[in-house]
């Protein structure tokens, strides 16, 4: 077994120095077990940016930190990490650090991909709902032919479902891929095109949307309930010692602001239960090279605090479910730069890591709500906020 990571470095003199910033750089290099000059610097060549942007001036430059260590049980055994975070909001890697060490010193965090499938969801439009009704029916007999359609243009991408659902006179092809390590959007698109022109010329659709009923990039009752991409889980027992000490609250205390948020959340009218989940999950995409508008989908779930009995000596049960994490650890931004060295540190580059990567998302969120509820208890979230993410412009002289 590997040793412990250590705690990360702070300087008490000033923890923006070029030394303080190398000393932590050298920490992520042992850990990577690699170079990672793009990290300290090093621009990506031009021409590394095909496929990924156009009309090319340059690269943006986020500020990246580390948070942890985050210990936690995953489908790969034990693992041990610090996540890169890239965000301009400051307090907040330090709030995901404060909930990390939480979840490492409790030692009971398990996390666990429980379903993949990217689904898309393309319309089509007929003369009537009796000619939608009959292509409805149509759609299971083409499933072998659909199937290798898609076989035939992506390795990685497999059809596992094809679910026609009628709305009126149109019919709703809802497809679902898994995708490998990718997010898997562009083979599934691909597909998607493919497999809706098959069924509307074999069922004489009028008219044919690809992204007909258009889950993508928006927060939607199918993400919650069906999810997308990869859904995942992560709970942890927290003793009642250990969360008084890192946190300052008792576990009744994180049920009672729970329970508070819940009836707050059911008078906005949103069905997402989770709190600062787009926080963690944007800071991470930017480090890792994310698709980072996924974040409206994957940043909805649920979280779950309870008190386990008797009350007042009890410990804390906490769990997140996210049920539509799209991420990927091949394609898209994720291979080059910052993005693939971020990847490395994680320990999740490449293929055979996206699910890693998703467990290791999902303890991050859980890591984040916690520490930010119980900023709220103790009445320290403005205060930490006034300290560490102020950002007046200089005054005039
Ligand atoms: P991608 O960069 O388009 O493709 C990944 C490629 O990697 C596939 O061609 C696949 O080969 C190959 N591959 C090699 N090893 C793999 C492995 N272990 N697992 C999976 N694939 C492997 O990535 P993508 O995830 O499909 O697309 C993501 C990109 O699409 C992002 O840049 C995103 O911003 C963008 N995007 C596209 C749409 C759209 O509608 N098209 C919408 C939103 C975003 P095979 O093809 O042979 O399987």
């Amino acid at each position: 077994m590997s040793a412990p990571l250590p705690r990360i470095p702070r300087s008490p003199e000033d923890d923006y120095s070029p030394g303080a910033v190398s000393v932590r750089h050298a920490l992520c290099e042992r850990v990577a077990g690699r170079a990672l000059p793009h990290l300290a610097g090093r621009p990506i060549p031009p021409a590394e940016a095909r496929g990924k942007v156009e009309n090319l001036v340059g690269f943006a430059q986020v500020p990246l930190g580390i948070a942890g260590p985050l210990a936690l049980d995953t489908h790969c055994g034990r693992r041990e990490v610090y996540v890169p975070m890239a965000t301009t909001e400051g307090a907040m890697v330090a709030s995901y650090s404060r909930g990390m060490k939480l979840l490492s010193a409790a030692g009971t965090a398990r996390a666990r991909v429980v379903g993949e499938g990217l689904s898309q969801h393309p319309m089509l439009v007929y003369a009537d709902a009796e000619a939608a009704l009959r292509a409805r029916a149509a759609v299971p007999g083409l499933r072998a032919e659909l199937e290798r359609l898609c076989a035939a243009h992506t390795r990685h991408g497999k059809l596992i479902a094809v679910e026609p659902e009628l709305l009126g006179r149109r019919l709703i092809l809802r497809l679902v891929f898994t995708t490998g390590d990718a997010i898997g959007i562009n083979m599934a698109a691909r597909a998607a095109e493919l497999c809706s022109e098959l069924v509307a010329c074999a069922t004489g659709a009028e008219r044919r949307y690809v992204h007909g009923e258009d889950v993508e990039k928006r927060a939607n009752a199918r993400a919650l309930h069906e999810g997308r991409g990869r859904s995942v889980v992560c709970d942890v027992r927290v003793p009642r010692a250990l969360l008084m000490e890192h946190l300052r609250v008792t576990p009744e205390d994180l049920a009672a602001i729970h329970h508070s948020y819940q009836l707050g959340f059911a008078r906005l009218g949103t069905h997402n239960g989770l709190v600062q989940a787009a926080n963690g999950l944007a800071a991470v995409y930017l480090a890792c090279g994310q698709d980072v508008a996924y974040v409206t989908e994957s940043a909805t779930g649920f979280l779950d605090l309870s008190v386990s009995a008797p009350a007042g000596a009890a410990d804390l049960y906490a769990s997140v479910h996210l049920p539509s994490l799209l991420v990927g650890t091949v394609g898209g931004g994720s291979g080059q730069g910052t993005a693939a060295e971020c990847l490395e540190l994680l320990g999740v580059r490449g293929a055979g890591g996206a699910n890693l990567f998703a467990e290791l998302l999902a303890a991050t969120v859980l890591a984040g709500d916690l520490s930010l509820l119980a900023s709220f208890c103790t009445h320290e979230f403005v205060a930490a906020h006034e300290h560490l993410g102020r950002n007046r412009p200089p005054e005039p002289a």
